[in-house]
């Protein structure tokens, strides 16, 4: 790439309000977390009429030439076309992004669609073990080109682990992680320790992390990791290319996600609105976000106040009015959607008008159930992941999803990563009545023999 160019595609590229009232642009060099002006998310935008975005779907991962091989071995930069914001010796990457979308009959079947129409996109793949790190590949390569040197994020977790791995694999950054206390899975919180980051564990869960990560990042100086930075949405968008890769370049009917802090649907509404726009996609899928019952704020809005994007002028009012009196704390096992203060409501709203998507709420039981049926699949998500397909076999109940579609669930984390669960539900020990949780519907307890070489014999006839 010719230095002209570089500086041509760089200008292309800036920041823009979402707020359609407002709509102030701000350039690549500026590092924000809302608009000053009006206080509104930012979304990194393009002016392609001055870049190169490609002409046909199938060549939207193609490797353009010339280019060094480092970044197409990324999931995220090997659709570097469709998210040039950075000069690519700026590029960022520890090898995220690298998933597959996997057929999934067992979880076809107990959703009742047809078994050759579901698929999962297993995220838990990743270095870190959740699709956070392709959101991380885009904020840490705009932190490199803004020259930030600590990096902070509030975390369930998978942000933290995410950020601690890149800062560790990179010697970029040192890495800041503020967690609520006693709210953070096992398996993150081990990955966070062992990676380096410097670990705050603050009295309180994640929305009052995320309150104090905002106010100390600006004080201080750092930089923002969390799902506010749009440069992260940016490397989201690449699941969703993925997903079209792995159906042959076809758009699935649905698409599926959990919804905690909203990052990643509005991501995929993202993604969604420029392949349209780009005239890449005639039909875009639709997009069904799954709260948890004990976390839903975007249940709640959308579908008993009424709440729409509206073109981008929603009902602020009723939205601070609705925060101004909410009391009560998120309670759900599946901790990584386990948020009542989604930073990026208005940008979800924005992804469910673009898709015409819809917003179910489903209880920890489904959640569980479904996450045991995805493991029968052989593949491991942890609690949250399964809410795309608890939320799945709810809208198919509902006939809200037609028998024939084809369907795309996006398991966000690893089942490692919060094993706790895992084994509560199989072992029936009790250990999830704190969650209001008794025995599931799909238990595979470990059975207990004597050291007896007839009794083990029994007992394994007996099993079979
Ligand atoms: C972060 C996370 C979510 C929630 O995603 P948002 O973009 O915040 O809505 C869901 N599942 C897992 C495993 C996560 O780590
Ligand atoms: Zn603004």
């Amino acid at each position: 790439m010719s230095p002209r160019r570089t500086r041509r595609a760089h200008d292309a590229a800036f920041q823009r309000c979402v707020n359609p009232d407002c709509s102030k642009t701000f350039d690549l060099g500026q590092v924000l977390s809302s608009c000053p002006s009006c206080g509104e998310l930012l979304d990194v935008a393009y002016d392609w009429d001055r870049l190169e975005p490609p002409r046909r779907l199938q060549d939207i991962s193609r490797a353009r030439r010339g280019v060094r091989e480092r970044l197409d071995g990324s999931g995220v930069w090997r659709f570097r076309a469709l998210l040039p914001f950075a000069p690519e010796d700026s590029c960022v990457t520890i090898g995220e992004g690298r998933t597959l979308l996997r057929p999934a009959p067992r979880v076809a079947e107990y959703v009742g669609l047809r078994p050759d129409r579901v698929f999962l996109q297993y995220e838990g793949m990743n270095p870190s073990g959740s699709f956070k790190d392709n959101g991380m590949a885009g904020a840490f390569t705009h932190a490199r080109m803004v020259g930030a040197k600590v990096a902070a994020c509030a975390s369930t977790g998978n942000t933290s682990a995410s950020l601690a791995a890149f800062a560790a694999a990179t010697g970029d950054m040192k890495a800041v992680v503020f967690i609520g206390s006693g709210k953070i899975a096992m398996g993150k919180l081990s990955q966070a320790l062992e990676y380096g980051a410097r670990t705050f564990e603050i009295e309180g869960d994640f929305d009052d992390a995320m309150a104090r990560v905002l106010e100390v990042s600006r004080e201080a100086g750092i930089y923002l990791v969390n799902s506010v930075n749009p440069f992260r949405l940016e490397g989201q968008k690449t699941i969703m290319y993925r997903i079209l890769e792995g159906l042959g370049w076809h758009a699935p009917d649905w698409v599926l996600c959990p919804g905690g802090n909203l990052g990643n649907s509005s991501a995929f509404g993202k993604a969604f609105a420029e392949l349209a726009e780009l005239g890449l996609l005639k039909r875009l899928p639709r997009l069904a976000v799954i709260n948890a019952t004990g976390a839903r704020t975007l249940s709640r809005l959308v579908n008993q106040e009424g709440l729409r994007w509206n073109g981008g002028r929603y009902d602020r009012a009723r939205v601070n009015e609705f925060f101004r009196t909410l009391a009560e704390r998120a309670h759900t096992i599946a901790s990584a959607i386990e948020i009542n203060r989604p930073v990026n409501l208005s940008k979800c709203l924005r992804a469910l008008e673009v898709t015409n998507g819809v917003v179910r709420d489903c209880s920890d039981e489904e959640i569980l159930d479904a996450k045991a049926v995805v493991g029968l699949e052989g593949i491991g998500c942890e609690p949250a992941s399964a809410a795309s397909v608890a939320g799945l076999k709810r809208l198919v109940g509902e006939g809200a999803i037609d028998r024939d579609a084809v369907v795309a669930c996006v398991l966000t984390g690893h089942l490692l990563k919060a094993p706790e669960a895992t084994i509560g539900y199989h072992s029936c020990d009790g250990s999830l009545a704190r969650y209001g949780l008794g025995p599931g519907r799909f238990p595979n307890r470990p059975v207990r023999v004597p050291n007896d070489l007839e009794k083990i014999l029994e007992a394994v006839r007996a099993a079979q």
